[in-house]
């Protein structure tokens, strides 16, 4: 299991992981669709179980509410998940890689790895930009969540598709209420 260098990755992941499920339905249906985001977000192969699965939902619900709470609640949680998954950094090269830090137990299931690396790349990405960088889209009808590191351009929504789809319902909802 690759962990590496570059933070931006887990990050992504963290954010990816979350979006897997908002008011869109699911889209970690299988062992294979996680497999598949697992791959995406770099894993050359990826062995995944209907235990895995399970625990990589629980995983990523643990990991929602960072993006919705208070700075002092978001901190508990990852302390929570950091105390619980991540443990003294290691480097590896193992399988031919070349040396990455690793910061999940030898022997980590998926759900743990997740952890890990999620929690510590939430952690360091909130510590460097604070927890209002981590935020939630504005749209009434869209859950995602997304990171935003500029403090100068402040941010509402996940894509610019929420932020044109409200405007336009906005600007329709003024016109019908006169
Ligand atoms: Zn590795
Ligand atoms: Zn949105």
């Amino acid at each position: 299991m690759e962990s590496l260098t570059a933070p931006d990755r887990f990050l992504r992941m963290a954010v990816d992981l979350v979006n897997t499920r908002t008011l869109e339905p699911e889209k970690l249906v299988s062992p294979a669709a996680l497999a598949e985001f697992l791959i995406d977000h770099g894993e050359p192969t990826a062995d995944v179980t209907d235990d895995d699965l399970a625990a990589v939902q629980a995983v990523r619900e643990r990991i929602r509410p960072v993006f919705h709470a208070e700075a002092r609640d978001a901190v508990q949680i990852l302390n929570g998940l950091l105390a619980d998954y991540a443990v003294q950094p290691y480097l590896s090269d193992h399988d031919g890689a070349p040396w990455h830090l690793h910061v999940a137990k030898p022997d980590a299931t998926w759900a743990e790895w997740l952890a890990a690396n999620a929690a510590l790349a939430l952690s360091g990405f909130a510590a460097t930009h604070g927890f209002t960088a981590l935020d939630t889209c504005a749209a009434p009808d869209c859950e995602r969540v997304f990171v935003n590191p500029a403090a100068n351009r402040p941010r509402r929504f996940c894509t610019p598709t929420c932020s044109t789809r409200t405007r336009v319902a906005t600007h329709r909802a003024r016109r019908a209420g006169g």
